[in-house]
């Protein structure tokens, strides 16, 4: 513990972001970070606790709770404060393959459970990290690390989203040879072509790529397992397959009007548009665009933030944000106590500049879409609503009731469904004969992620169904390690 009573003396500091009418008018990231000697303190907040629930991992009456990845905080924290940043990024890197994308898109499940917390305010355990693993690639620390040695194995990985990289880059260590296939053009899955450049810069993303090309994976894009890449080839052609495909069916809205254009899926929306400005600075002109529109997303999560960032970007004309569920409390609820991850309200970037441009919170609660009408055209021209209230049926189960009288009809050029996912793709699995959960995922149990197919894994988004990338991260590690131990009969990968 770097600094015993620093707890007592410092409060908790971060980085103001951009401000957010400054920062709609580009692509480029929104935070800021924080001079070295501030960082050193914020460090010196950390308690070193005996039980440090911020890297326990658990679920808590199923609510997470501390970093799924075990990441090591505490130790990070002492060296920071000492300025030993060197060494902090060997502790950093012992758990976790990608600090510069959980340090900039976690939603910190660690700070959730941070000791602190329960009376004052968590260690900002998200900047330090973000700060480490930036200040090791600034300082040239970061080198490709190649395996002094191969084991003659091949191994599939089909899908390059952080599970599909993290897996890579423990079975490269280990001494495989890795090919990833990628049906997109670029490498990275959702952290290319979900999460938007203001949130996470692609630059980082394909810096990453690059280090582990360097290393030895062999990346294969444009190529989709299962239909350019025939499924038993992969099979006859690599010593084992690790699946890691992502949950990308989205939720559809079964509404009349479903059926106009100018309704799209948020990451049909998110993925043109990054396309279009990593390609050409959007010359190109091919993506959905917001100008001069007024956009409603509908889905009031996170995808649906990066879809109100993103139009604000376009210079829409107004954007609404729909949630069918009630604004999360302010305050941690009865039901929610430390070290459970807080369910309370947040205002996430995307809400933040619109609020500043529009003078408003762009979200509407307690909203259902009831239909979508559009014009002679076949243009959606308006969404209309009815509000909700939340009541218990006579299972005892929470269910939305309509309000009367409080039908509203919203303007709308171009809807956005950002309803979450309902599950992974069925041709690869199917082709295969992977079997499947009662939620559609790939059968395969966390810790050990081997399908009932011999020799083939599963891990991420398409194991567990729609999640955070720091999961995405410890079931791709988890999955090469018993891929490794499936290869080799034991495993030294953590
Ligand atoms: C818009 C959006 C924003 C998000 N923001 C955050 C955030 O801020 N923080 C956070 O923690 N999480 C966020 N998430 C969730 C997070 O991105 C996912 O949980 C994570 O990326 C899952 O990783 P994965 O590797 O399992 O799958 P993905 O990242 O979905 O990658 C799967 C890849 O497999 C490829 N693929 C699928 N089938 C085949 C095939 N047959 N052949 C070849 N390739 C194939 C796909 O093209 C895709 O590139 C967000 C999700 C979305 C949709
Ligand atoms: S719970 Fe908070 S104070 Fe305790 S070790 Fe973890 S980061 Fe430090």
């Amino acid at each position: 513990m770097g600094k015993p009573t620093g707890f007592m003396e410092y409060d908790r500091e971060t980085a103001a972001d951009r401000a957010p009418l400054e920062r709609i008018n580009d692509w480029q990231e929104f935070y800021n970070g924080l001079p070295e000697e501030k960082l050193r303190t914020q460090a010196a907040r950390c308690m070193e606790c005996g039980t440090p629930f911020c890297h326990s991992g658990m679920m808590i009456n199923g609510v997470a709770s501390g970093c799924p990845n075990h990441n090591l905080p505490p130790e990070w924290n002492d060296l920071v404060y000492r300025g030993l940043w060197k060494e902090a990024l060997d502790r950093l890197l012992k758990t976790n393959n990608f600090p510069e994308f959980t340090g900039r898109v976690c939603p910190a499940l660690c700070e959730g459970a941070c000791t602190e917390g329960l009376i004052g305010s968590p260690v900002t355990i998200k900047s330090i990290e973000r700060a480490i693993i930036d200040r090791a690639f600034a300082e040239g620390w970061i080198k490709p690390q190649p395996p002094a040695k191969r084991t003659g194995k091949k191994v599939a990985v089909v899908g390059s989203g952080p599970a599909g990289l993290a897996c890579a880059a423990q079975l490269n260590k280990a001494g495989h040879w890795v090919t990833v296939f990628e049906r997109a053009d670029r490498i990275g899955g959702l952290l290319m072509y979900g999460i938007p450049n203001m949130k996470l810069d692609k630059r980082y993303v394909q810096r990453r790529v690059d280090l582990m090309a360097a290393e030895g994976v062999e990346f294969v894009t444009n190529t989709e397992v299962g239909k350019d890449y025939p499924a038993d080839k992969l099979l006859r052609e690599f010593d084992a397959v690790v699946l890691c495909g992502g949950a990308t069916k989205p939720r559809d809205l079964a509404v009349e009007g479903r059926h106009l254009k100018g309704i799209h899926f948020a990451v049909e929306f998110l993925s043109a548009n990054t396309r279009s400005l990593l390609d050409s600075n959007h010359q190109d002109g091919k993506f959905i665009s917001a100008a001069g529109k007024d956009v409603i997303v509908i889905g009031g999560g996170d995808t649906g933030t990066d879809c109100v960032g993103t139009a604000l970007r376009h210079k829409c004309k107004s954007v609404v944000q729909f949630e069918i569920m009630p604004r999360l409390p302010l305050q941690r609820s009865a039901n929610n106590p430390w070290p459970q991850y807080p369910r309370v309200h947040k205002v996430d970037y995307g809400q933040q500049e619109a609020t500043a441009l529009y003078g408003d919170d762009p979200r509407q609660y307690c909203i259902m879409t009831k239909r979508i009408v559009g014009d002679e055209q076949g243009q959606v021209k308006e969404v209309h609503t009815v509000n909700v209230e939340w009541v218990k049926n006579d299972q005892g189960r929470m269910v939305p009731r309509e309000v009367p009288g409080s039908e509203k009809v919203w303007p709308a050029q171009l809807v956005l469904l950002a309803m979450g996912f309902t599950g992974p793709e069925d041709t690869l699995l199917d082709q295969l004969g992977v079997e499947r959960d009662q939620r559609t995922n790939a059968r395969a149990e966390y810790g050990k992620f081997a399908t009932n197919i011999k020799g083939v894994f599963a891990a991420g988004d398409m194991r567990r169904g729609q999640s955070l990338v720091i999961w995405a991260i410890n079931e791709g590690r988890g999955a090469a390690r018993e891929c490794d131990r499936y290869l080799m009969g034991s495993t030294n990968l953590l």
